[in-house]
């Protein structure tokens, strides 16, 4: 359950129909009809809610456009970052093709699979590490969990993101858990537990949009400041600029570097990736002060 709907607006279609924005809190089922008589009417797309369950957008949304009803289950809208291409100056971690610049841990060949564009976990073939170090990034990234019905808790489609090789970010499918803990998908694993559950059904594209700040270490090498990390899972915030205590378990080792290269987990489950690319960050900004 989410304390809070918003109605975010939108565009239209309809030359009859100005753009107009509403934040509504408190939304009802006869808001919800009267949306989508509106966005019927004149094209209107975009209602953002997370507590009200299909069986009811389907009530109310009656004979609305089908695009419409698609948009509108689309909780994230309209923040989605699924298939966002990479800027210019992003590092491209899979290119779509094949494991170039990505090696098995013991530095070997990955046993991974990609086909379609589509990166696959090959189930004990064991965890894949790209080449490039990283520092301070922005990450982007795609995964999918398999639907495994009968499978429960970390059995369930588990994958992770190794920040670094050191701070595994969860992927599980998770989206049957009212309340994820540190164990769940979107979690640092053990350590924080997601905001809310972003989650999509398995076999749904997900995204992670992750901002990492790397620890600083001091002359003598000690960490001065904890990494952290934000998070946005499906266009959600869910670790909002978090501090890392250090490495999470199976991390590639336990002292922590101004740099590392991402690592993706092989927990035995048919988890599959794409559009993996990675922003390099400065430290800070400039420290003019030059308005114009
Ligand atoms: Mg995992």
């Amino acid at each position: 359950m989410y304390d809070s709907e918003r109605l975010l607006a939108l565009t239209t279609r309809s030359p009859d129909c100005q753009p107009r924005a509403y934040a509504i809190a408190g939304f009802h089922d006869f808001c919800l009809r009267k949306s989508a008589l509106c966005a019927k009417a004149c094209g209107i797309i975009l209602y953002r809610s997370r507590h009200i369950e299909s069986d009811t957008f389907s009530l109310a949304l009656g004979n609305a456009p089908e695009i419409l009803i698609q948009l509108l289950n689309r909780k994230d809208f309209p923040m989605d970052t699924l298939q966002l291409a990479a800027p210019a100056n992003a590092f491209i971690l899979f290119n779509g093709r094949d494991l170039s610049n990505w090696t098995a841990r013991d530095g070997g060949e990955p046993g991974w699979a990609v086909e379609d564009g589509i990166l696959h976990v090959a189930p004990r073939t064991g965890d894949i590490i790209h080449t490039e170090p990283l520092t301070d990034f922005y990450l982007h990234l795609e995964f999918r969990c398999p639907d495994m019905p009968e499978a429960t808790g970390q059995a369930k489609g588990n994958s992770g993101v190794f920040l670094q090789g050191l701070y595994e970010i969860q992927v599980l499918d998770s989206s049957h858990v009212n309340v994820p803990g540190t164990g769940d998908c979107g979690a640092f694993y053990l350590q924080s537990a997601p905001l809310v559950n972003a989650c999509r059904p398995a076999m749904a594209w997900q995204t992670y949009d992750i901002c990492f700040r790397a620890p600083p270490l001091d002359d003598s090498g000690d960490v001065s400041e904890l990494a952290r990390a934000t998070v946005l899972q499906n266009g959600i915030v869910i670790q909002n600029n978090v501090e890392i205590a250090g490495p999470t378990g199976s991390a590639s080792g336990m002292t922590v570097e101004t740099s590392g290269p991402l690592r993706l987990q092989d927990h035995g489950d048919r988890v599959a990736y794409r559009n993996i690319w990675a922003v390099p960050l400065p430290t800070k900004g400039s420290d003019t002060y030059e308005p114009r």
